[in-house]
């Protein structure tokens, strides 16, 4: 699929399959997860725009490299906080703003209960953080708001992806960059992910 990338580095899809497991309990699913992040960053910020840099080594000058852009990480709440830690390790000088959505149990649609985000979006890289991209609605809410802010440079990284939700997201921001480490076969009639992992946060957090 156009501008969707399944990463299939051995680390990552054995993790992913450590992370489906049923009998891998928080602690385990929190570590394994935040370990999968790291690994998902690598290929989601490969196409960052650089500008060259000249340092002084202790023997002699050298040429280099320096991000062109300062990054904003955006967990979507509650599960993208299991990504966050050990993104947030690799890009430390990154800002950090929050999206809080619910799915409506009965039209399964996407609504705020938080939103905490950097007001200039425009001159940022953003990395959108939502595990589970299950029907779609709360990428797509994540975006509008997003792009409301000016954000013009987003990347949207999920753990596992349903085709739905990749095609609803596509048919709302058909340039966006998805960077997943699976796209599974369908939604239940519950929304989930089928065979996905579950409720990512309520594994996340043992709730
Ligand atoms: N959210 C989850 O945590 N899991 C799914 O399967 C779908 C949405």
């Amino acid at each position: 699929m156009k501008s969707v990338t399944v990463i299939t580095h051995p680390l990552v899809q054995h993790n992913l399959t450590r992370l489906r497991d049923k009998r891998t309990r928080p602690q385990e699913f929190r570590r394994v997860l935040s370990e999968i992040a790291a690994l998902m960053l690598y290929e989601a910020t490969r196409s960052f725009a650089v500008r060259r840099a000249s340092v002084q080594t202790p023997l002699a000058p050298a040429r280099g490299f320096t991000l062109s852009r300062e990054v904003v990480l955006v967990p979507v709440l509650r599960a993208g906080l299991g990504m966050l830690d050990s993104i947030l390790q690799l890009l430390p000088g990154a800002r950090v703003g929050f999206i809080g959505l619910k799915r409506e149990e009965t039209t399964l649609r996407a609504q705020f209960y938080h939103k905490s985000l950097p007001k200039d979006l425009q001159r940022f890289e953003v990395i959108l953080i939502d595990p589970m991209l299950a029907t779609g609605g709360s990428a797509v809410a994540a975006m509008d708001l997003l792009a409301e802010l000016g954000a013009r440079r987003v990347r949207l990284v999920n753990l596992v992806a349903a085709p739905e939700g990749i095609k609803h997201v596509r048919q709302h921001y058909p340039a966006l960059p998805i960077f997943t480490a699976a796209i599974d076969r369908k939604l239940n009639g519950r929304g989930y992910i089928m065979p996905g992992l579950g409720d990512a946060g309520d594994r996340l957090f043992g709730v």
